[in-house]
């Protein structure tokens, strides 16, 4: 019988601490599953560390750990992608360095997909603790209005850590977008995915590179990547200020007509003004934001470039 080989893509960045840790326990994992080969693709993102230098002692004593080194940080996303297009498993496993993503749920993850039932074996966290509570209340409420709004089924608390099968991750592949946003392209592709729950755990070392400000972005990055809704919501109300600006001027001409024109009303006609040249600029600013995303998609950049790398690309 043949021996199926799982991939498992890390993306890195400043991670020195954790890489090591890391590496010890998916070793461990691995050994315990003794029924698969494994291959470890330490993907540095543009470090300022050593994650790169501890990537390359990694690869030079153990011949499964492939690293590939970018020539800036291009973020997790692009990380991920290329973690991706570099894997050779016949499964492939998505994880950070951090060790927020225990390795342990791997065998049952594997013995899922190979029952063949499924064609993804998902994580999601039952819990936010540890984390400020205003953050939790704009991610279940990002979560909320994505699922409203878009056909890419994003599960609440669904972490990236996941195993998928080849043909998942070919189909995840075939998208060649540039804003990628991850969890939208993984629930877009569709497949079979089984959710396991587990409690969020505390990043071993160093320290998480999301702040609030960041991660409000990256939510409206996904919901412009999947759904052109707010597009709607910007014409719809255009054509409902046209609507009441019509009404609003027969009101005005019959007025004038029979009470003749009284001049009054300043400050209401200044409310009006700043109301609707309020809508106007945040309309603009919704179609600038499509704009923006689609200037960056016609550019056809790569989604990151590689200057050091062991992977044996034939
Ligand atoms: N990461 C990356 N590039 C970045 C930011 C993060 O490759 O620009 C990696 C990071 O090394 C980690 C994973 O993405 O393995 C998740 O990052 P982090 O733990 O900071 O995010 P959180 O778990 O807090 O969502
Ligand atoms: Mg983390």
């Amino acid at each position: 019988m043949k021996q199926y080989l799982i991939s498992v893509v890390v993306p890195c960045y400043n991670e020195q601490e954790s890489l090591p840790l890391f590496y010890k326990e998916i070793c461990r994992v691995a050994e315990g599953m003794p029924a698969v080969d494994f291959e470890f693709l330490l993907v540095n993102d543009g470090s300022k560390d050593d994650t790169l230098a501890i990537a390359k002692q990694l690869a030079e004593t153990d011949s499964r750990v492939k690293y590939i080194s970018f020539s800036r940080n291009f973020g997790k996303e692009a990380g991920l992608y290329a973690g991706l297009e570099n894997a050779k498993g016949d499964y492939v496993a998505v994880m950070d360095a951090d060790l927020q993503d225990p390795p342990d749920m791997l065998p049952r993850m594997y013995e899922l997909l190979q029952s063949g039932e499924y064609d993804c074996a998902a994580t999601r966290r039952v819990n936010r603790e540890g984390e400020p509570p205003i953050r939790s209340f704009f991610a279940r409420l990002f979560y909320k209005l994505i699922n409203k709004i878009s056909n890419a089924d994003i599960v609440d608390g669904a972490r990236d850590f996941r195993l998928m099968t080849r043909q998942m991750v070919d189909a995840i592949l075939s998208m060649k977008e540039y804003n990628r946003f991850s969890k939208g392209i993984f629930g877009w592709v569709g497949f079979k995915t089984r959710w396991l729950d587990y409690v969020n755990v505390e990043r071993v070392a160093g320290e998480t590179k999301w702040s609030f400000w960041k991660l409000l972005l990256y939510s409206i990055d996904g919901i412009v990547a999947f759904s052109t809704l707010p597009l709607s919501i910007a014409a719809v109300m255009g054509v409902l200020f046209c609507l009441l600006a019509f009404v609003m001027v027969v009101f005005v001409f019959v007025r004038a007509l029979v009470w003749g024109d009284p001049v009054s009303g300043w400050p209401s006609t200044i409310c009006i003004i700043l109301a609707v040249g309020g809508i106007q600029l945040f309309c603009m600013g919704i179609m600038g934001q499509y704009l923006a995303k689609m200037f960056m998609e016609v550019k056809h950049r790569p989604i990151y470039i590689v200057k050091e790398s062991n992977v044996d690309r034939s």
